[in-house]
């Protein structure tokens, strides 16, 4: 952790939705947001109304929505009038087949705007929408179906003969399955039941606390958990889109994450609809001279991205940005894996503005901890609490139990909330238990260990579980690192505690090379002087294995634990999100 700051105050007025964080964080309360949402008659909410309906009505029906980018380049238009009509095809369909409130309907898409309108449709009917990634093999399918009990799907013929059909008698719950291109025998076509169906749906009026979105989690840490979101929680998509990632109305944004993770749905479809931007959706997988090309061209003002696609572009270096302009691009935010400094430091340079690290779980439902546009950039640290949320250190008395916040700046202990913003997850599906152990004296625990510097900013140490214990140090993987990609050489690393008789654990790093370099001894010895003149003997990797690639989620976050199984030969566990070719 260093004090390096990038300032906003310097040179250039920035100009953000929000002028003064101290100021806002302590006016702020949750019925100031509640009131940038319409809400419907006698207290009833939606979240598609206030995604689509309502800007609708306000006249804005003409404006681009969703621009979709299909893999061979071709641009389709949505606007909000559209999205709105084909929504209310898809509510309609939904009822047509006997759907009603609460029932589940799943999507298995990539991005297509079906996938977009299916979310929506589903919502205005009051049914739970929950996406799944598309390249999920058939048994994580399977299992996410049956925990949630999903009644509907809508996917593709290819994924349905591939993955799903040899699914469907073990699968009593799931009446219908609509397919977007030729319905194999068994499922619906769903363009032929859109074309019969009317355009006009009255978005079904909800409780603010029925449930609305099913999504699970991303399985880092073992077995994905099922995580219930309500119809309130669009105060909070809102307004943390409007807060920590800057939007206005009439925005280009482009958020990367696939539909699949809860990013995809929280601010890949919610909060940038709410704030009525025109969002582009790109059908194609990571590609660098493809991501640059897609930022110039449609003029993206507000790009929202993670880590590990940060460092892909790190790693093929500047010279694919050349003869690019960015400078339509206003704000730039990373999310789902600590963000190390060196990238933040990068983009400073290659974009001429850093990328703001925000932190968050499915759990939260959305952003918590951000770097803002209005504030100070400390690269390698989350950044502060939105106005709203109140974040803290805590540490549980080993004895008694009782939990005391940490106020000694600089001291690691776990990261904790104080329940009561409207994203909170409302469960565990069926897991009430493991639901209840989040929570203690008021904080809901994170599972993250963190700590906090003497201006209230957050510095990620690592996961609960990653923690490693050698000669009496407590090692976060994230600060090794950051340090080892700091290495010319070095492109990603992950860093694990591996048992030692006399240490307790040391620590050994796998990284992976930037293009141009080669395995050899030489390389290894001089990442390790690196690592140990950076962070001393006693933090310093002892071991430094090459390896072509990192076990990763879908999500695209490092899997310490199965590095950690492997390197020691156990069982690997859970690996239904684990990343791989098969689409
Ligand atoms: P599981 O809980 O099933 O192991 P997961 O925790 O990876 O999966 P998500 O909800 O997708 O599932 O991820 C949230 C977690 O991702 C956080 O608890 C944190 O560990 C990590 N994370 C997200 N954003 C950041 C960030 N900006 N900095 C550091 N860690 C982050
Ligand atoms: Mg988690």
């Amino acid at each position: 952790m260093d004090d390096t700051r990038i300032t906003k105050s310097d040179g250039v007025k920035i100009v953000s939705n929000m002028t003064d964080y101290t100021s806002l964080s302590a006016t702020f309360s949750w019925t100031d947001a509640r009131a940038l949402v319409d809400g419907l008659p006698e207290g009833k909410m939606n979240i598609a109304h206030e995604a689509v309906d309502r800007h609708v009505t306000a006249g804005h029906g003409e404006q681009l929505a969703l621009r979709w980018i299909t893999k061979s380049g071709q641009r389709h238009d949505f606007s909000y009038g559209d999205l709105q009509r084909e929504a209310n095809r898809f509510a309609n369909v939904l009822r047509a087949r006997g759907f009603q409130k609460g029932d589940r309907v799943y999507a298995l898409l990539g991005r297509v705007p079906q996938l977009y309108i299916a979310a929506l449709g589903t919502l205005k009917a009051g049914c739970t929408f929950c996406p799944l990634f598309s390249a999920f093999g058939p048994e994580p399918i399977r299992a996410r179906m049956e925990i949630g009990g999903a009644n509907a799907l809508i996917t593709t013929a290819r994924l349905y003969e591939r993955k799903v059909k040899s699914l469907r008698s073990a699968l009593p719950d799931l009446r219908d399955v609509f397919v977007i291109d030729d319905a194999p025998e068994d499922t619906l076509s769903l363009a032929d039941l859109m074309r019969w169906a009317g355009d006009a749906f009255e978005t079904e009026p909800m409780d603010r606390e029925d449930t609305a979105l099913l999504h699970f989690t991303s399985g880092t840490t073992g077995k994905p958990k099922g995580v219930v979101h309500v119809h309130e929680a669009v105060v909070a998509h809102n307004w943390t889109g409007h807060i920590a990632l800057d939007l206005r109305a009439g925005d280009v944004y482009w958020c990367t994450a696939d539909p699949g993770w809860v990013t995809g749905t929280s601010y890949g479809i919610v909060a940038p609809l709410t704030n009525r931007v025109s969002m582009i959706v790109d059908e194609a997988e990571f590609d660098v001279a493809r991501w640059y090309e897609t930022l110039e061209s449609e003029g993206v003002t507000v790009w929202y991205t993670a880590p590990t696609a940060i460092r892909m572009l790190m790693k093929a270096g500047t010279g694919p940005m050349q003869h690019h302009d960015f400078a339509a691009l206003r704000f730039m935010a990373s999310v789902g894996e600590p963000l190390n400094p060196e990238a933040v430091v990068w983009a400073s340079k290659a974009f001429g503005k850093p990328f703001h690290d925000n932190w968050w779980q499915t759990e939260t439902g959305g952003i918590m901890i951000a770097n803002f546009a209005a504030t100070d950039v400390k690269p390698g640290s989350m950044g502060q609490p939105l106005p709203g949320i109140k974040a803290g250190i805590v540490e549980k008395d080993e004895d008694t139990g009782v939990l005391r916040e940490v106020t000694e700046p600089h001291t690691m202990g776990e990261l904790a909330l104080r329940a009561g913003w409207p994203s909170m997850m409302r469960g565990y599906l069926h897991e009430q238990a493991r639901y209840d152990k989040c929570f203690l004296d008021g904080w809901y625990l994170t599972g993250d260990l963190a700590l906090r510097d003497e201006d209230g900013y957050f510095w990620f140490v690592g996961r609960a579980d990653d923690l490693i214990k050698s000669a009496g140090h407590l090692i976060g993987p994230f600060e090794v690192e950051s340090v080892l990609i700091e290495h010319e050489a070095v492109a990603e690393a992950g860093v694990i505690g591996i048992p030692d008789e006399t240490a307790g654990e040391v620590v050994k790093a796998f990284v992976t090379l930037r293009q141009g370099f080669d395995e050899s001894e030489d390389l290894r010895l001089d990442i390790l002087a690196h690592a140990r003149k950076k962070l001393g003997p006693a933090v310093a990797p002892k071991e430094i294995a090459f390896s072509e690639d990192l076990p990763k989620t879908r999500s695209g976050k490092i899997m310490r634990r199965l590095l950690k199984a492997r390197a020691l030969g156990l069982p690997e566990g859970d690996l239904s999100t684990m990343e791989s070719d098969e689409t």
